[in-house]
């Protein structure tokens, strides 16, 4: 179990380094802010939809770690899933990294489930996540996850 957990953290570690889809996309026609006042993280995330479909996802801001790592695999989750399959992911997320659960489903978005042990973390590994939902949702405010 351990080595099990190692990987994991050498895989979070890796999307820290080298965030994918880090940066804005030109064509994005939705686009939300995140900031998590706990930890200090900020996200802005791009999202190019396009009947209901989200093409390309991307990502800039300054986070730790968990925050940037989460939001690095995120937009790799959601990119050519629906708006409502990326919306249920999110959901099996939140319950996976703040309730514990097995993270089935959830595919290689499992590393983040080592979170659960991290309570003050939760919001780091969440928020790129909510700030998904609030660009699906258009919501123009910036997002906190308080
Ligand atoms: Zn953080």
């Amino acid at each position: 179990m351990s080595e099990l957990r190692e990987l994991y953290q050498e895989t979070i570690l890796d999307h820290y380094r080298r965030p994918r889809n880090a940066g804005r996309l030109a064509d994005a026609n939705r686009v939300a802010e995140g900031y998590n006042p706990l930890c200090g993280d900020r996200i802005k995330l791009f999202l190019k939809v396009d009947d209901g479909v989200i093409r390309d996802a991307r990502f800039e801001g300054n986070g730790c770690a968990i925050a940037t790592a989460s939001a690095s695999l995120m937009t790799e989750s959601i990119k050519g899933k629906r708006a409502d399959e990326a919306l249920r992911l999110l959901e099996q997320v939140h319950h996976m990294v703040a309730g514990g659960g097995s993270g089935g489903g959830v595919g290689k978005l499992q590393v983040l489930s080592g979170v659960h042990e991290f309570p003050q973390r939760v919001k780091c590994a969440t928020l790129a996540w909510h700030t998904m939902k609030a660009a699906l949702e258009n919501v123009a405010v910036p997002v906190t996850t308080e």
